[in-house]
């Protein structure tokens, strides 16, 4: 389902996070892999699969990386992630346990940092570091349309929950003041429905009186 013009959904499945598809060159989040098969199929349904480039991961979590090692297997493109994550992903402690799966040792082939630009073929996307879900969670920002892929740091009417490893509940205030400074129109987060118009005032509000979400 195209969200936004050059942006792609892929909505989550049961606990899977959404899987974002941006240019056709950007695949953010690989969900569990449960679902992999028919992942793989709406997505080569409404899209050119073959100027896909780099996969993302937003964080470590297994319903946002379960699904590593059968995409890139598929797609034959590197997967990047913040260095704060990277441990978690390559030795296998994702959390998998939680979804009653057993943790993938996928390699990390590259790390990306607060500040990276990643252009496409429209977009000239800002990768933005905002702690706090986990040590390495990141966003991603598009100043020209004002999108936000923010992954599980912000939800539809939440924020991201900070008790499990790495998580840090005043990171994820300092990271919401963070973005925050950003003019945000389009809200597509890790799981739930896409937002648009009022995501600054929601951030306002959360940080006068944070409500986290259940979800991993
Ligand atoms: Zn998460």
């Amino acid at each position: 389902m195209e969200v936004f013009k050059g942006i792609h959904i892929i909505p989550g499945i049961a606990h899977d996070s959404n899987i974002y598809i941006i240019d056709n060159e950007i695949l953010v989040d690989t969900g569990t892999g449960e679902f992999f098969h028919q992942n793989r199929r709406d997505i080569e349904q409404a899209l050119d699969i073959k100027r896909l480039k780099l996969i993302i991961n937003t964080h470590y979590h297994f319903d946002h990386t379960g699904g590593n090692k059968k995409f890139r297997d598929w797609l034959r493109v590197p997967i990047a992630t913040h260095a704060a994550d990277k441990d978690f992903i390559e030795r296998g402690r994702t959390l998998a346990e939680s979804f009653h799966q057993v943790a993938k040792i996928v390699t990390i082939d590259k790390e990306i940092r607060d500040d990276d630009v990643i252009n496409t073929e429209n977009f000239e996307l800002s990768v933005l570091h905002t702690p706090g879900h986990s040590a390495g969670s990141i966003c991603i920002y598009e100043p020209q349309n004002k999108i936000l892929i923010s992954g599980d740091t912000l939800f539809e009417s939440a924020a991201g929950r900070t008790d499990l490893p790495g998580g840090n509940y005043n990171e994820l205030k300092f990271s919401l003041e963070k973005l925050d400074k950003y003019n945000i129109q389009y809200l597509f987060p890790g799981h739930g429905m896409p937002k648009t118009g009022g995501v600054n005032f929601l951030i306002k509000k959360l940080l006068t009186s944070l409500d986290t979400a259940a979800m991993i």
